[in-house]
């Protein structure tokens, strides 16, 4: 019998951030080193260095002497990352329609094309990665490292804050939406693109339940004394 193939450092870190955007690992929830080095036939080395990445994008919590968490995001960061969603994504835009070629319109639409498949077969791994990856990939194609990178870290957390404040089963961010940014964008039309990607940006914050119960139950003490 053949030894299982090890997996790599990025392999580990795709399949957490799935788990997670799946919400088949929640939120609070131990990652033990030990257990992820046997499940992926690797060096407890490797594991870390997968732990450290995740915790860079802001999807692990390392706490020194007890491990690492899968975050809990707070209300406040959840409205927090929308808020400079807007902003950033505003300025891609932008950015994009003063400059867009035909073979960016033809990615785009592509893109959109792989949504809408994965969307008719309901397929949840590629409905969450391609979802995200539209914004990401109007962000690629600004030309911006500095862009891209920002927009890699607020695309990681919106998906934690969907794993743990999603109010419905389905995901908002839908393929129609992302056809008519790509659109607008193809037509050069700034002030358009730039209104259909704030009125997106509020469907998908309106789907989550920001309410603030969650937190405030963990204060009850405070709150009844
Ligand atoms: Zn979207």
């Amino acid at each position: 019998m053949s030894e299982p193939a090890s997996s790599s450092v990025e392999q580990i870190v795709e399949k957490v951030w799935l788990s997670i955007a799946e919400r088949r690992l929640r939120p609070g929830v131990q990652l033990k080193e030990e257990q992820i080095a046997a499940i992926f036939h690797v060096s407890r080395a490797r594991v870390r260095r997968a732990l450290t990445l995740l915790e860079r994008d802001g999807l692990v919590t390392i706490i020194p002497n007890r491990g690492a968490f899968v975050c809990k995001p707070s209300v406040e960061e959840a409205r927090d990352v929308f808020f400079v969603r807007r902003t950033v994504e505003r300025c891609v835009v932008e950015r994009l329609c003063a400059a867009v070629s035909k073979a960016d319109v033809k990615r785009l639409r592509d893109h959109v094309a792989r949504e809408r498949e994965a969307n008719a077969q309901d397929v949840t791994t590629d409905i969450i990665k391609l979802s995200g990856g539209f914004h990401l990939l109007l962000a690629e194609l600004v030309g911006s490292d500095f862009l891209f990178t920002t927009m890699r870290d607020l695309i990681a957390r919106s998906s934690l804050i969907t794993a743990v404040y999603r109010n419905n089963t389905r995901f908002n961010c839908g393929p129609d939406e992302h056809a008519e940014i790509v659109d607008a964008v193809s037509a050069g039309d700034s002030t358009r693109a730039v209104q259909l990607m704030a009125h997106h940006l509020e469907h998908v914050e309106a789907a989550l339940d920001l309410s603030d119960i969650r937190d405030l139950s963990h204060d009850l003490r405070a709150a009844l004394t």
